[in-house]
């Protein structure tokens, strides 16, 4: 059933390349892929079947919504990578893709995963605290399986490591319907210097314009 209004015309989706254990992940990444459909949202994620990003890219796509998968040509086999659905958009290295999927989103999304995704969703809060892009981040805490991530970043903020602002950059909830829900309602909060940076003038030879992030 479509017609949910959403703010998010795409949402990228960073996940494990494996299915996990339990049965619980592969239907969240389902889920959200529904969800996504629900609320008309097209997908932008790293390309490819294999794992969880299989599940969501295949959900979107019979859902009858736009896929948009980035890859590095290094990675286009489909003994690495499966077959993907959708629109395939060849790029050079990761460092592309990264910067191709954040260009290309209006939020992101980490379902569980493992080392690839920890260092996609780091990466765009990184950016969120730097003030390079405005766009909300939320984490699919499937099972708890994030818990102990929280965790560690709530005893960065004690530590003083973190901030209470930055914190709050991590928007984090058990179901696809109630995180979308939240990041719908998102308002973002910045330090005061960071949201003084200006980063059109600061590094030219990017992949990416930080501009074109941004949005
Ligand atoms: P991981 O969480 O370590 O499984 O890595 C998942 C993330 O890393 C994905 O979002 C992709 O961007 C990238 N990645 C890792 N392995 C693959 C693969 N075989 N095919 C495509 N992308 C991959």
């Amino acid at each position: 059933m479509e017609g949910t209004q959403s703010r998010f015309k795409r949402i990228c989706v960073f996940c494990g390349s494996s299915s996990g254990k339990k049965p619980t992940y592969q239907s969240a990444a389902v889920e959200l892929g529904q969800e996504l459909v629900e609320r008309s949202i097209d997908l932008v994620y790293g390309g490819g079947s294999v794992g969880l990003m299989g599940l969501v890219s295949q959900a979107v796509h019979d859902g009858g919504r736009h896929v948009l998968g980035v890859i590095p040509r290094t990675l286009m086999t489909v003994e690495i990578t499966g077959e993907s659905v959708g629109e395939v958009k060849p790029v050079s290295d990761m460092h592309q893709r990264k910067a191709e999927m954040a260009r290309q989103a209006d939020a992101f999304i980490a379902l569980p995963g493992g080392y690839g995704t920890l260092e996609e969703l780091l990466e765009v809060i990184t950016w969120a605290q730097l003030g390079i892009h405005r766009k909300p981040v939320g984490l699919l805490n499937v099972d708890g399986y994030y818990n102990s991530l929280l965790s560690f970043i709530d005893k960065a903020v004690d530590e003083g490591f973190v901030s209470p602002t930055a914190r709050r950059i991590i928007v984090s909830a058990p179901t696809a319907k109630a995180l979308v829900r939240q990041l719908e309602e998102y308002v973002p909060e910045y330090d005061e210097i960071t949201s003084q940076l200006v980063w059109e003038d600061v590094d030219r030879r990017s992949y990416v314009a930080e501009s074109e992030i941004a949005t």
